[in-house]
């Protein structure tokens, strides 16, 4: 094959590698200006076998976007310094939340700055830079982010602040910055704040995605410490509200792929169809129980003997994704002493929970690629089939989970035609004409109503 043709030639081998095609585009500073993913043919077809799952994080395994939505919303708010819903309403369900989900993280920021610039004051948006960089530099934990901040105060002007006298007290001391937040922002903004040059618009995303993630850290840092209760008061006024936690079905599907769950497979039917209840809002039409419990046990016994590969997919950054699945994992073990199950397989389902790592075959992550090749390019899901060692032969057999239209378009880019869309409450709005099926049922719909697409 030549390397260099024509644009006829290229439009026929284009013609060649699919009928479908997804039109991704790219940032500003990007050639050329948007890419062409030939798409895999959507599958629903009957499987024989299934060689892996690929699942997406946010939305799709856990319910975190609803502290990714926090963190952009307090974003704006520190940006403008409106930070009561009296002074600002707060991001728009409807108009935004399809802009500020599933997408990279530099592209959900550009559109809430793009959007709400007229909101920014000049004082705000550097009072809370500064704030935000020096916690991210002191009180974070992930040197990634840390070496970014570094990279942004350099850009502007402003690594003098890192041999001022107070930074460096503030370094020695050690302590918690939460308290002292007006006092350094203040200080910082008197002596620094002539050093900025003008701000662009490419500036003032740099800025947001440092006080965006200077936010959602925190709160995992506090997560982490088991601190999950006091934040759903403070920030949600509702203590039984988890901030983290998996989606219905979850537990289910990875024990069932895995091959846990065997000839009591069938035990969970009934747990499965209330999981469908709580992820749809509606009632599973029940038409034969007996025949349910069937398929169930015969799809637990197939991976019984043929275990699947799972990989999480996700456009959080590693140091995100580890906190998170970490939770997300503990709250999975307590939801096994309710499994209808022997206590022989839920001791041997609790030593495989104690790590993720027994259950992702890979954790595929923004930080295995860059920021700009995220979801919807395919490159997250490319890794991760390449790491499960899944020949292309096979992807007919992978299935792909996303709750997010970037998410599902993605997985066929990749080349996984069964794309399965599991929106959210938040993501319901999205469009999934990526996706072959959409259950709004979840994980639970796709082996209730489509035996995870296995023959009946
Ligand atoms: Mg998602």
């Amino acid at each position: 094959m030549k390397k260099i043709i024509d644009k006829h030639n290229a439009a026929e081998l284009l013609k060649n590698l699919s009928d479908e095609f997804a039109v991704v585009k790219n940032p500003e500073y990007i050639h050329p200006e948007f890419e062409l993913y030939p798409l895999a043919p959507k599958l629903t077809s009957p499987l024989d076998s299934l060689s892996a799952a690929v699942m997406d994080m946010d939305g799709t395994t856990t319910t975190t976007e609803e502290l990714c939505i926090h963190s952009l919303e307090f974003m704006i708010r520190k940006m403008s310094g409106k930070m009561t819903t009296e002074s600002w309403k707060g991001l728009d369900h409807t108009l935004d939340y399809p802009h500020i989900i599933g997408n990279s993280t530099t592209k959900h920021v550009e559109y809430l700055i793009t959007k709400y610039h007229s909101l920014l004051i000049d004082e705000n948006i550097k009072g809370s830079y500064f704030y935000a960089a020096i916690w991210t530099l002191l009180s974070g934990n992930d040197s990634k982010r840390k070496e970014e901040v570094i990279i942004n105060l350099n850009n502007l002007n402003l690594s003098g602040i890192l041999g001022d006298g107070f930074y460096k007290d503030l370094s020695a001391k050690n302590t918690s910055l939460a308290d002292l937040e007006h006092e350094i922002s203040e200080y910082f903004l008197q002596r620094f704040s002539d050093r900025f040059p003008s701000l662009f618009k490419t500036d003032l995303v740099k800025i947001a995605i440092d006080i965006y993630y200077q936010r959602y850290h925190e709160i995992l840092q506090r997560i982490k410490r088991g601190e999950s209760k006091n934040i759903s008061i403070e920030l949600f006024n509702d203590p039984n509200k988890r901030l983290i936690q998996p989606m219905p079905g979850v537990l289910f599907l990875l024990c069932l792929l895995k091959g846990w769950l065997g000839n009591e497979a069938e035990n969970l039917a009934d747990r499965l169809i209330e999981d469908y209840h709580v992820k749809s809002g509606k009632q599973f039409d029940i038409l034969d129980p007996a025949e349910i419990k069937k398929k169930i046990k015969s799809l637990g016994l197939y991976f019984e003997k043929h275990p699947a590969k799972i990989a999480i997919v996700t456009s959080s950054i590693f140091y995100e994704a580890d906190i998170v699945i970490g939770e997300v994992f503990n709250v999975l073990t307590t939801q096994l002493n309710d499994l209808a199950i022997s206590s022989a397989r839920k001791e041997l389902i609790r030593q495989k929970l104690s790590g993720y790592r027994n259950v992702y075959d890979a954790f595929i992550t923004a930080s295995d690629s860059t920021e700009i090749r995220l979801k919807p390019h395919r490159d997250l899901y490319c890794i991760a089939l390449h790491q499960l060692n899944v020949p292309a032969a096979d992807f007919k057999n992978v299935i792909g989970f996303e709750d997010s239209e970037s998410g599902t378009i993605a997985i066929r880019a990749a080349g996984i035609g069964r794309c399965v869309a599991v929106p959210f409450a938040q993501t319901k709005g999205h469009n999934f004409d990526a996706a072959a099926v959409v259950c709004t049922g979840g994980v639970p719909e796709i082996v209730l109503s489509y035996n995870l697409f296995f023959k009946s």
